[in-house]
């Protein structure tokens, strides 16, 4: 049992087992993974499980706040690592214990706790000299006030007693890329470091470019399992950039020692004086404890689990990994902020900056629409935001209109870097922001979704009309004639699938920014209409007038979609490029290259590395009859080899929709362990996020077969898997929360609120119901 590796308090805290996940070994190796995968958030802030006791080597600690980026000597602006708040290292007569190189750990065990968002930890340890002792801990980062996070170690010398000694560290001398000697970026100067009014210890640092203060504060607390103080002696110590409180106590063998690591962490994006803000957290913290501070972040999980658990019965391992993805999509963005949004790696890893992508919109952002609608909000409203620098970005680059950046960090100018450097030193140009255009449509299309989904109108007329407009104008601008073919044309792009970069007339991208300009125009004639003042003053600001939408409508109808059935070419020259199809799998069932391509320019080959087409005909169904997307399902997936994460949760949904059950469930267990199995082998470098929301919606948009009916009528059409029993989870539907269970051969919706509210209906495989 996993709860026998732990004392009775923990025991009483530590959920059922189907809420856990557990690392049983200790293997030095996976730390880096285990650090992403156990990592916590609590929308403010994300901190690796790095160890708090320190002294391996295998280890990356870090702590990332929301908003907090730098460049400096980076190649981008990215998230900064904040100085680590976690350390607590454990002395005997001047000798280390804990995870260290060269000590023996037995019966090693860590929980991730998802139900409650606590992360619980235990071992004994054997020093060099013999001495044994039993530690356990758990830490959680506050979802109740997401300025705290704190740690409980609990520490017994088993054959052993006498003077221990303990340094409660803030350590300032933190970087990104702390292992990548050739990536490694300082992006934080430490200011000031104190006893915090002999609180503890302190630390002030700003981010090197923007001078952005960002306060550290940790305290300890330490009593016995009497509760008595059992403190020798306490004292405030500086070493360079790390503020230190040392302080020691007397154990007898077998006696237990419990040390309550309590923080805080507040920066001047919403506090005047960090100094302050720290100091008043953490003595409120102190004075109400850390137990209460746990039971009101346990209450914090529950709710948001009340309105986002996904219950699937019949796949163990399928439910613990749904869960895992909802758990961590959940815990990261901030619901009262819209001027951040969800990086590619959630708060768990440095790959990509932190950068928000067309992840957000596409797979991230649906699974906010139907439980988190206000999370939503803030996720489009952080587009709005970044307007202007869109319409910058589109006149820098010779366009009109708004062009949203293809990596996006809190100032929305262009985060792609232009050059980079492979492992081995060699620089390369890197060109996807110069050709991946096709962010611009997901931009328009997750913000046009999230209206559909919540109706919220107002947001609509008020905020999303402008992206709306702006982005169309940006497609206008994109779009070349071809005088001799008579037709419109995207000239010099890269699609979905960077492998081809750039090429001429992506089916994709033609057909998204199509899909962009027609909502303009059909926005704009439903506003005529049923809004005249607004659509009056969208006409004087944008100088709209009936020759514009002219022109528009012309050049929409004269766009070079490539084929609107039948085998699609992904642009203008694949059928003639070098191809085999894929013929060889490995263990994970994930498709190789083909022998005689292998090392071959990828531009010349047929091999894709994600969904393309697949992805276009999975966005826009009602543009394709079923054969077209069966015929471009069986072309392209024999030729796609999935080297991003964003790729199986699509290919799972267009198997179930083709009619490939067995193709889309190997698919689902790509996408859904894609963390727990690091099967892409770089879970160190954090979350995979796009795919977490891309699970969630396999499940429920794909097998629960939900959607809205073109008539905006709740519908579902369920393929569950037979050994799925039932499947239940709940979304946010016009403003109330509904209750849905599938099964085999029926479907269920309750609403939740007792009020009588409206009738809601809905419709199973076509047929009408309704909710009183
Ligand atoms: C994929 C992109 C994705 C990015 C961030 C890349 O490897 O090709 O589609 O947006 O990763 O997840």
């Amino acid at each position: 049992m996993i709860k026998d590796h732990f004392n009775k308090e923990l025991r009483e805290l530590i959920s059922a087992e189907e809420w856990l996940i557990v690392r049983e070994e200790y293997m030095p190796e996976e730390n880096l993974a285990y650090e992403s995968l156990f990592g916590l958030a609590n929308g403010r802030m994300g901190n690796r499980a790095a160890f708090e006791e320190g002294g391996n080597k295998k280890t990356l600690p870090a702590n990332y706040i929301h908003g907090v980026f730098d460049k400096s000597e980076a190649f981008m602006r990215e998230l900064a690592n904040t100085p680590n708040w976690l350390e607590l290292k454990m002395y005997y007569l001047r000798e280390p214990f804990g995870i260290e190189d060269n000590q023996e750990l037995n019966d090693f065990i860590s929980v991730l706790d998802m139900k409650k968002g606590i992360l619980f930890r235990s071992y004994t340890v054997i020093t060099e000299s013999g001495r044994k002792t039993k530690i356990e801990k758990m830490k959680f980062l506050s979802r109740a006030n997401s300025y705290l996070g704190a740690v409980r170690t609990y520490i017994t010398p088993l054959n052993y007693g006498g003077l221990f000694e303990f340094e409660n560290r803030i350590d300032g001398t933190v970087t990104n890329f702390a292992d990548f000697p050739r990536f490694r970026v300082k992006h934080l100067d430490t200011l000031e470091i104190n006893d915090l009014e002999a609180e503890g210890a302190f630390l002030k640092s700003e981010t090197r470019d923007f001078g952005m203060e960002i306060g550290t504060a940790a305290v300890v607390d330490v009593k016995n399992l009497a509760g008595e103080d059992i403190l020798k002696s306490k004292q405030f110590r500086a070493f360079g950039e790390i503020a230190c409180e040392f302080f020691d106590l007397e154990l007898q063998k077998k006696e237990t020692v419990v040390i309550d690591k309590l923080a805080a962490v507040c920066t001047e994006r919403d506090q005047e004086d960090v100094y302050q803000a720290c100091l008043k957290n953490i003595k409120e913290f102190k004075q109400q404890g850390l137990d209460s501070e746990l039971a009101e972040h346990i209450k914090e999980y529950q709710k948001m689990w009340s309105k986002a658990d996904l219950i699937l019965e019949g796949d163990q391992k399928m439910q613990q990994a749904i869960r895992y993805n909802i758990f961590q999509l959940m815990s990261t963005p901030n619901p009262d902020d819209n001027q951040t949004n969800v990086g590619a790696k959630l708060l768990h890893g440095e790959e990509y900056g932190g950068h928000a992508f067309w992840d957000t919109e596409l797979f991230v952002l649906p699974f906010f629409n139907w439980t988190f609608p206000e999370i939503a909000k803030n996720l489009v409203e952080y587009r709005y935001n970044l307007l202007d620098k869109a319409k910058e970005n589109a006149r820098e680059n010779g366009y009109r209109g708004a062009k949203y950046p293809w990596e996006s960090a809190d100032t929305g100018d262009e985060e792609c870097p232009a050059w980079t450097i492979e492992p081995d030193g060699t620089c390369y140009r890197c060109y996807v922001a110069d050709y991946e255009h096709h962010v611009t449509a997901a931009v328009t299309l997750g913000m046009a979704n999230y209206v559909k989904v919540t109706g919220d109108q107002r947001f609509m007329k008020e905020k999303g009309i402008h992206i709306l407009l702006e982005t169309a104008k940006f497609w206008v601008s994109r779009f070349s004639y071809n005088q001799e073919k008579k037709r419109y044309e995207i000239l010099k792009v890269t699609g979905p699938d960077e492998w081809h970069e750039p090429v001429d007339n992506n089916a994709y991208t033609n057909h998204l920014a199509k899909w962009n300009i027609d909502f303009a125009l059909e926005k704009l004639k439903e506003y005529r209409k049923a809004e005249p003042a607004l659509y009056q003053k969208l006409c004087q600001q944008y100088g709209i007038d009936q020759k514009l939408i002219k022109c528009w409508q012309q050049l929409s109808e004269k766009i070079y979609t490539v084929a609107d059935q039948g085998l699609i070419e992904q642009f203008e020259g694949y059928f003639e490029l070098e191809c085999e199809t894929i013929n060889e799998w490995d263990q994970n069932k994930m498709p190789l290259m083909p022998e005689s391509l292998k090392g071959k320019d990828k531009n010349e080959i047929c091999i894709l590395k994600q969904a393309d087409v697949v992805m276009l005909m999975f966005l826009m169904d009602d543009k394709f009859d079923l054969e077209t997307q069966q015929t471009n399902f069986d072309y392209y997936e024999k030729r796609t080899l999935h080297r991003s994460s964003l790729s199986p949760s699509i290919h799972c949904m267009m198997g179930l929709r083709v009619g490939d059950d067995q193709r889309a469930y190997d698919y689902l267990e790509r996408s859904a362990y894609v963390d727990l199995d690091n099967n892409q082998g770089n879970t160190r470098e954090g979350i995979h996020a796009a795919s977490a929301g891309g699970s969630w919606q396999s499940v429920v948009l794909g097998y629960c077969g939900m959607k809205i009916d073109p008539d905006g009528v709740l519908s579902f059409e369920p393929k569950l898997l037979a050994k799925w029993s039932r499947v239940k989870y709940s979304i946010s539907w016009q403003g109330e929360i509904l209750d849905i269970e599938v099964f085999e051969d029926d479907l269920k919706v309750s609403r939740r609120s007792s009020t009588d509210g409206q009738k809601i209906r809905y419709r199973v495989n076509g047929r009408e119901r309704i909710i009183n």
